[in-house]
């Protein structure tokens, strides 16, 4: 009980900081030169009841999710490479797509943010986003020949691909589609 004595005087304030919870039990017991089970038991047979914590990760005061959040809402997010993402939170693979995941799970950030894995279709979009060029030739520039087909499928699971900036006309389509014919013939 010794250790207990040494509180006495102070148990006015050690009750008014175990009502702030702010401080762990180790600290408190660092602050008033006891244990932390001596705190803990000066508590309980008290009855102070210490304010809950917020539960989980705190990512309001995460640096790193609060980045995540940040490129999140920059236009075209979704079609930001994985590789990209975590180049720019300058953090691990296994810590950034951590944290990721947990924002997706929240609901703060799109459930679409940081799937694409492919740099080759990032680099394809980046393109499509801001040159008036046909699908054909930003697919053929990246090395994608099915860059089409990848824009349906994108549309089909849900992101948002808006149209070209390249207006095909209806002599440039049936160009399209005469040289898509000869191929097939090859
Ligand atoms: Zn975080």
């Amino acid at each position: 009980m010794r250790r207990l004595r040494i509180l006495r005087g102070k148990e006015k304030d050690l009750v008014k900081d175990l009502k702030k919870a702010a401080l762990s039990l180790k600290k408190l017991g660092k602050k008033y030169g006891v244990s932390r089970q001596a705190i803990h038991f000066f508590y309980t047979r008290r009855g102070i009841k210490r304010p809950v914590k917020a539960k989980g990760h705190q990512t309001e005061e995460c640096p790193l999710c609060q980045k995540l959040i940040q490129i999140s809402k920059k236009p075209h997010s979704e079609f930001t490479s994985i590789h990209t993402i975590i180049k720019i939170t300058g953090e691990s693979r296994a810590r950034s797509l951590r944290h990721l995941r947990m924002l997706r799970n929240r609901g703060l950030v799109s459930q679409r943010f940081g799937r694409l894995r492919s740099k080759r279709v990032e680099k394809a979009y980046a393109i499509y986003f801001t040159k008036r060029l046909p699908i054909r030739t930003i697919g053929r520039m990246t090395g994608l020949n099915n860059f089409y087909s990848v824009i349906k499928q994108h549309r089909e699971w849900g992101y948002d691909v808006p149209p070209s900036l390249y207006v095909y006309d209806g002599q440039e389509r049936s160009r399209v589609w005469s040289e898509i014919k000869r191929r097939k013939q090859r």
